[in-house]
């Protein structure tokens, strides 16, 4: 099986390359957002507790995202592996990641990490407030607070995945179509 991570700060674009990506190549989309999101949207009490932290722009709790990840994992077949997206977002989750695929004596087969500047975030994600109307995408604060978690959680996993040899990184400052070939080139090789 394959394991791409999708990598990127908020309002890289990753959502929007993700849908290519899997239909290209076979691969099941985990996206932890979108999963936190439907379990709020349903009510559970994971979403409950999920709710005022992602409101707030900080992480949910690692052992959270790393148990929705794993039940994905054991449940999906007929694939030929899996896009992470917004999943490792600590360097805790990166270990854990690697240990689940341990396991089963799999690992991470890339990053394909799309890198946009912070100005380039805050003008993406309003953008996206006024097209799908989500609560952490309408408020600055939250936003503030979202740059600054990448940055100080999130960001030292490049150095982690640099220092595996598994960073490969893709300018995101282009038009839709020119990211989409980037990835596309890129992930032929694996
Ligand atoms: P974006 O990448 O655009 O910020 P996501 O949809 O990936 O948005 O995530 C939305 C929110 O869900 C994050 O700001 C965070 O609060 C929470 N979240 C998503 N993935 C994780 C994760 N791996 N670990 C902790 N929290 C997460």
């Amino acid at each position: 099986m394959k394991y791409f991570i999708l990598f990127g700060p908020p309002g890289a674009g990753k959502g929007t390359q993700a849908t290519a990506m899997v239909e290209n190549y076979n691969l099941r989309h985990i996206s932890t957002g979108e999963l936190l999101r439907k379990e709020i949207a349903d009510g559970t009490e994971l979403g409950l507790k999920a709710k005022s932290l992602i409101d707030a722009g900080a992480l949910v709790p690692d052992e959270i995202v790393e148990g929705m990840i794993e039940s994905v994992f054991r449940k999906t077949t007929g694939v030929n592996g899996f896009l992470l997206d917004g999943f490792p977002r600590t360097v805790a989750q990166a270990d854990a990641l690697d240990a689940m695929l341990a396991k089963n004596s799999e690992e991470v087969t890339a990053v394909v990490s799309i890198m946009i500047p912070d100005e380039m975030i805050r003008e993406r994600i309003k953008h996206r407030a006024s097209i799908e109307g989500r609560a952490d995408d309408a408020n600055d604060d939250t936003i503030s607070n979202r740059i600054r978690t990448y940055h100080d959680k999130t960001e030292p996993l490049v150095e982690y995945y640099k220092g595996k040899g598994k960073y490969h990184e893709i300018d995101g400052t282009g038009t839709i179509e020119d990211v989409r070939k980037a990835i596309a080139a890129l992930m032929d090789r694996f």
